[in-house]
């Protein structure tokens, strides 16, 4: 069966009868219809927050199909409620750029998912769109500004860095020239979009304590210069105020349930490549607030996800996990010991033994955080008994905890024996994480400590454009901004065809931008992209509808 069918056979519950597992009274919750619901910030609990476990689940570098963080997340939230834990998941919202293109989903897979899939993975309850309105809002009053007569800012329009954004991969709309159409049609310049998940109304919607907190932020949002040099910010254009109206909805966290029927939160969306990858501290601080234990996911490889979600997310909110999971599968370390693609299906324990390094650097760059952490293997079909044998033993000779993860097959009754490892982990870890740098470093030492505690680099190169840009960030006063770094996923380097475990190699920062409302400097390594494209057989094309309204091909 597909991920699709697994789902359309569980019919959800009734979201009130979730609710109400989490003893949330029926009257503060806000409808989307029976399935899904808006939870008020009021339930969030400071004294609550700081006495649940924080669990978080990473991975190895993956192969482009993913490895498997969201299906291990539901599926070990589920597996701690099947151990008698009050648990639940909570992760981000999917994209529809991945959605149509070539990754599929974020619902999880096979007897792991949250539901409804359909729902969950398409318009969901607006929050995507409600991002996109914000971010385009601003452009629209940025290019209502340049074009002014009255309260012109003086905005010189090489240097507007603020984009617009869409939910779609859409590689033409990346660089455009926009203001085209005589005068009335406002003033040309080179602009471009970035996908939703990528875009800084993002990353604020994630990293916002409250509303107020959200609407100072889109106010800090600096855009560019004026003829001058002098900085505008987008509460020059008195944006935020309308800017955090259009938010006021997308920041309360959505819950919706896994196919077992326990709570799940689904909230906010960024890339982890292109940004911090995590879902919103609003959604986490919810659901500390609800259950004891809750499960969450950062984006691609330990070398993104978790060193963001560690270094910008947790220390920006005050929050320390009690365990980190390292997802690894048989399929990708075979990937990484030389195999290729279309034939990770094959048993091959001297490819897996030669892509034991690349789990091997990521175990010791989350081990610099000092936390706890557990290897789950995610078990597939076709994975042997010897394979699965030597990376059991493989982990045990390092000292690390490992379980067998079946929720794929089995749901949480599969990710028992995962749950208990866990469990054990987080109700041992006392320690709150050790950051990867201070937020007094400079931003060059904090790329350069990212880089080599976790990317296993040894230097930082930046381009004249780079470092011409960082003086201006400093110049401007944000030196003291954590970095959120931009590389492939596919690589611990920053080129992607270096798989495994590379060494000798440096990082090389082709150009930086800033989101002062975020909060962050970017760092760009190498191509990656903020507007992706789609592949030449994207998975729209698989997709359709009949007259029942019963949809296929949405994997
Ligand atoms: P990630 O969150 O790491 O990107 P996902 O959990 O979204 O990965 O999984 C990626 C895809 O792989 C999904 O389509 C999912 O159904 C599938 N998948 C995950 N785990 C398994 C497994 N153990 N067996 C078969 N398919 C799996
Ligand atoms: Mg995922």
């Amino acid at each position: 069966m597909t991920d699709l069918e697994i789902s359309l056979s569980v019919p959800p519950k009734p979201i009130r009868d979730i609710a109400a597992k989490l003893n949330i009274p029926e009257d503060l919750l806000e409808y989307y219809g029976t399935n899904k619901a808006k939870l008020p910030l009021s339930l969030i609990d400071p004294k609550k927050i700081s006495q649940g476990k924080l669990v978080l689940v990473t991975a190895i570098t993956p192969t482009p199909a993913g490895e498997g963080k969201t299906t291990v997340s539901i599926g070990l939230g589920d597996g701690l409620n099947h151990i008698g834990k009050k648990a639940m998941t909570v992760i981000r919202e999917p994209s529809l750029g991945p959605v149509f293109g070539i990754k599929g989903g974020a619902a999880g897979g096979g007897r792991s998912q949250v539901i409804p899939m359909v729902d969950i993975n398409l318009h969901f309850t607006g929050d995507f769109s409600a991002v996109e309105k914000a971010n385009n809002l601003l452009a629209a009053l940025i290019d209502n500004n340049i074009q002014a007569k009255q309260g012109n800012l003086g905005i010189d329009p090489r240097t507007v860095l603020w984009k617009r954004c869409m939910d779609m991969n859409d590689r033409a709309l990346r660089n455009i020239i926009s203001g085209l159409g005589g005068k009335a049609g406002g003033v040309p310049r080179e602009a471009g979009f970035n996908i939703t998940a990528a875009s800084e109304i993002m990353a604020i919607l994630c990293l916002s304590q409250d509303i107020e907190d959200l609407q100072q932020r889109c106010g800090q949002i600096y855009i560019g210069d004026t003829f001058e040099g002098k900085p505008v910010y987008a509460r020059d254009l008195k944006a935020e105020g309308a800017m955090a109206v259009l938010l006021k909805d997308a920041i309360k966290p959505n819950l919706v349930q896994t196919l077992e029927g326990n709570p799940a939160i689904i909230h906010g969306g960024p890339f982890a490549n292109i940004a911090q990858g995590t879902n919103t501290v609003l959604g986490t601080k919810m659901g500390l607030s609800l259950a004891d234990y809750v499960v969450t996911e950062a984006g691609f490889g330990a070398d993104l996800g978790a060193e963001k979600f560690l270094n910008i997310k947790c220390r920006a909110a005050g929050l320390s996990p009690s365990a980190i999971v390292l997802v690894a599968t048989i399929r990708a370390l075979k990937y990484h010991g030389g195999k290729p693609l279309n034939e990770l299906t094959l048993e091959d324990t001297a490819a897996l033994k030669a892509g034991l390094p690349n789990l091997e650097r990521h175990l010791s760059s989350l081990k610099s955080f000092g936390l706890p952490v557990v290897v789950a293997i995610n078990n597939f079909d076709r994975d042997t008994e010897a394979e699965k044998r030597l990376l059991i033993e493989h982990c045990e000779a390092l000292g690390v905890p490992v379980a067998i993860s079946n929720g794929w097959a089995e749901g949480g009754k599969g990710c028992e024996a995962l749950a208990r490892k866990v469990a054990e982990a987080a109700e041992g870890c006392t320690a709150t994480f050790t950051p990867t740098y201070a937020l007094e470093d400079s931003p060059r030492q904090k790329m350069e400590k990212i880089c080599r505690t976790i990317y296993g680099a040894e230097n930082v190169i930046l381009s004249n454009v780079a470092s011409r840009q960082l003086r201006r960030f400093e110049d401007l006063g944000y030196g003291n901004l954590p970095v959120c770094m931009a590389k492939t996923q596919k690589s611990l380097s920053d080129d992607e065809k270096k798989l495994g475990r590379p060494e000798n190699f440096d990082i090389h920062i082709r150009e930086l931008e800033i989101a002062t409302g975020a909060g962050f400097i970017i760092p760009i390594a190498g191509n990656i992209l903020r507007m992706p494209g789609l592949p030449s057989s994207p998975a729209s094309e698989r997709i359709s509808i009949d007259r029942e309204g019963t949809i296929s091909g949405l994997f």
